[in-house]
């Protein structure tokens, strides 16, 4: 099925279309006040590079709802950055937020850029720039940033000091996924792929499906999917492929996923030779047959043309928007469980507010209450999703979207709109 290029925009309003069809008692214009952004704020800014010249760069910030709570939300660096993809983001925050029950609305940010070509200086001027021309817009009672696709603890370090300078005073609280030293939240950086793996874990229990040995294939080896990866192996699962943008490695065997991953680290990609696989294409390891498959690169990655070549018995989705629709309709003819990923992903967000928390009150809490924390949320969330879906016979998609987006609902009908 050829479905061309997917808006992710108009993706995300399709999801809440299905999800609305569940929902009959939510009055049409809650609905209609739920699909629109709040607010989109793209900023073009000068960027003084190495070589002495000036680059003008694009930015976005787009809040989508702050019904429930401040807005949040990551920052992504790429190429690709667009006004749609912010919007689909941020909505898809929107839900994640109200599915595992915390007290965050949705937003998403970025500028297009390829960080691969810019040196540390470049990054950090245009990170510091970036964020002197949102400020306005932003804060920790406001909207709270936090990393995302090609940013990192020392970005988020970045942002805090530029805004705090802005400020006059030190605000830890404007982002979270910051190094410890700066107040960041022990657990973060594992957060979303650990979080991942406590779902999984949970749904493969209830689909008889043991960990011990099952064949995992993941797409993407940043944060997501490199920490999924070592959760993964470190629990008995074998690791038969991992990929970054260059292209994967494959050892049906299972993967070493340390040395994988510090091979990696060393030459920048998974195809220098050292590593005892085979080399795959990006392409290739989607299909591979495996017991659970983890797309956790970008988005649009299973679509309607390849959904029906794929061979896994399970998909969690470690990336936001990695399944079309036209897939979502394949996956279920065939059977394919999905968890998506407003629940799957959700650790990452589920620690980003512990450490929001961890902020305003000047306190510091342990990994282990940490982790006991993020595994209770996630735990409870991915029961609430199941019992939604066999209640009313929907895929675990249309569920969460069911919860994430009635919990919104239902916030934004007891605020009543103004005036
Ligand atoms: P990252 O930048 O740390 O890693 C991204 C990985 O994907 C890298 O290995 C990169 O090489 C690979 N990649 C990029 N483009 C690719 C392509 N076209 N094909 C194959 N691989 C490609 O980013 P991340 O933080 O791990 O985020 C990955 C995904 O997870 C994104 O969709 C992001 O929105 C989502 N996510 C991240 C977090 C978080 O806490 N970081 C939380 C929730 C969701």
């Amino acid at each position: 099925m050829n479905e061309g290029k997917v808006n992710l925009a108009q993706m995300a309003l399709r999801q809440i279309e299905i999800a609305a069809k569940y929902l009959p008692h939510t009055e049409p214009g809650i609905l209609e006040k739920i699909k629109h952004t709040k607010r989109e704020i793209i900023v073009h800014f000068p960027v003084k590079m190495d070589d002495g010249s000036v680059r003008v760069f694009t930015g976005y910030r787009v809040q989508h709802n702050d019904t429930r709570g401040p807005f949040k939300g990551g920052v992504r660096f790429h190429p690709d950055a667009h006004l749609d993809e912010m919007r689909a983001l941020a909505m898809w925050m929107t839900w994640k937020a109200a599915v595992v029950n915390i007290p965050f609305g949705g937003a998403k940010g970025g500028v297009e850029c390829d960080p691969r070509t810019m040196t540390s200086q470049e990054l950090e001027n245009m990170t510091r720039r970036y964020t002197w021309e949102i400020s306005p817009f932003i804060g920790p009672e406001a909207d709270i940033l936090a990393p995302d696709v090609s940013t990192n603890p020392q970005v988020m370090a970045w942002i805090m000091d530029t805004y705090s300078i802005r400020k006059g005073y030190s605000v830890p609280g404007i982002v979270t996924g910051k190094p410890l030293e700066l107040g960041g939240s022990r657990g973060r950086f594992r957060a979303t792929g650990l979080g991942l793996f406590i779902v999984a874990e949970r749904a493969a229990r209830f689909q008889g499906l043991a960990l011990k040995d099952a064949r995992v294939v993941i797409q993407g080896a940043g944060n997501v999917g490199g920490t999924a990866a070592r959760v993964f192996s470190d629990a008995g699962a074998k690791v038969i492929a991992i990929s970054d943008i260059n292209g994967g490695v494959y050892n049906h065997r299972g993967l070493d996923v340390a040395k994988a991953l510090q091979c990696k680290r060393n030459n920048n990609c998974f195809t220098s030779g050292e590593i005892d696989g085979d080399e795959i294409s990006n392409e290739e390891l989607l299909l591979l047959e495996c017991d659970i498959l983890v797309p956790a690169a970008i988005e649009n990655q299973i679509t309607g043309e390849n959904a029906g070549a794929l061979r896994c018995r399970m998909i969690v989705e470690g990336a936001n928007g990695p399944t079309t629709p036209a897939a979502d309709t394949v996956l279920r003819e065939r059977n394919i469980y999905l968890i998506p990923d407003i629940l799957a992903n959700a650790g990452g967000v589920v620690v980003s507010y512990f450490e929001w928390v961890q902020n305003l009150q000047e306190l510091l809490w342990s990994e282990e209450e940490i982790y006991q924390r993020l595994k209770k949320i996630l735990s409870n969330a991915f029961d609430e999703v199941k019992a939604l879906s066999e209640r009313e016979k929907v895929d675990m998609r249309t569920a969460a979207g069911m919860l994430g987006i009635g919990r919104v609902a239902e916030a934004t009908k007891l605020r009543g709109i103004f005036p």
